[in-house]
């Protein structure tokens, strides 16, 4: 390959120091210009997955393992309608070996689909929360209850959910709940030390600073970021307020794949890559405190 070696000028070599004085100042104050754009490379806690009954025929736990390996997911928080899908995954103990993946297991309140709008009051849910915590899984004893939805506030307010939140805070399990921020006020009034993982860090956008606010409130409080709105821009990159919420409280968010329908098991593999790229806007420790550390402290994995 022949190389071509331009002579610059004196003359021109000043014009170029005038260009780059200019320059400088802009691209050191533009954020995304001074983004770290590589893609985040380290391991992943998945720490919002469902095996439910649905994906079961379609991606078999050898299947399953595999696409988080390949995705470089090394820890999981699974939870399954009905429990089952938990309990296959915490069975499948050589194939767990082999991927290399830790499962951390989570008692789901539904067994069907009719109990998402009833669970808080129906106390027949909190006596299978409790024939599950005596049962365990071939994995070892469950260590959180959820994903559950409030999809009214108030109903965080119901006798089961009141009496799982002080269950919770007694035994150490962690809550995954897909709520509103008027709903993480109430669960904390019945259990003020409970742990929470908060699913999509409210899913309807509450505004980021309303999200500061009840971090700081609730030293316990964690916000996963599935489906999180306004977290990136159109090209997938982190957008500035993010960034300024991520490097003020970086022990204070983690992520999860929220396989909830098979078109999320499907994409499996590009929901992790895309957090992979905004995790790039981060400087590296930060990245690594919410794709794996601050998952895995909550569950005592180095
Ligand atoms: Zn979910």
């Amino acid at each position: 390959m022949e190389t071509v070696r331009t002579r610059i000028l004196p003359g021109q070599l000043k014009g170029c120091r005038t260009i780059l004085a200019f320059l400088v100042p802009i691209l050191m104050a533009c954020p995304v210009a001074a983004q770290n754009t590589r893609p985040y490379s380290g391991p992943i806690f998945d720490a919002h997955l469902h095996y439910n009954i649905e994906a079961v025929q379609p991606y078999p736990v050898t299947k399953v393992l595999g696409m988080m390996k390949d995705a470089g997911v090394a820890a999981i928080v699974a939870n399954s309608r009905p429990n089952d899908g938990t309990k296959a995954l915490a069975e499948s103990k050589g194939e767990l070996t082999k991927s290399g993946v830790q499962i951390i297991p989570f008692i789901r309140l539904y067994r069907n689909r009719d109990d998402y709008t009833n669970w808080f009051r129906d106390p027949t849910i909190y006596q299978m929360v409790e024939n599950e915590l005596a049962a365990g899984t071939a994995a070892g004893a469950y260590r959180g209850v959820g994903e559950f939805h409030l999809y009214e506030s108030q109903n965080a307010n119901g006798p089961v959910a009141k009496k799982i939140m002080q269950l919770a805070e007694a035994r150490n399990l962690v809550i995954l709940a897909h709520v509103d921020d008027a709903a993480i006020e109430m669960l904390y009034a019945h259990a003020p030390k409970a742990r929470i993982i908060w699913a999509h860090t409210g899913i309807s956008g509450v505004p980021a600073s309303r999200v500061v606010e009840l971090l700081v409130k609730y030293p316990t409080l964690i916000g996963e970021l599935s489906y999180r709105p306004g977290l990136t821009d159109g090209d997938g990159l982190l957008s500035p307020e993010w960034k300024q919420v991520f490097l003020s409280h970086p022990d204070r968010f983690c992520l999860g794949s929220d396989t909830w329908t098979n078109g999320r098991w499907a994409a499996y593999g590009e929901i992790m890559a895309g957090y992979r790229v905004w995790l790039g806007g981060l400087p590296t420790a930060i990245a690594r405190k919410i794709a794996w550390e601050n998952a895995a402290g909550l569950f005592g994995l180095p």
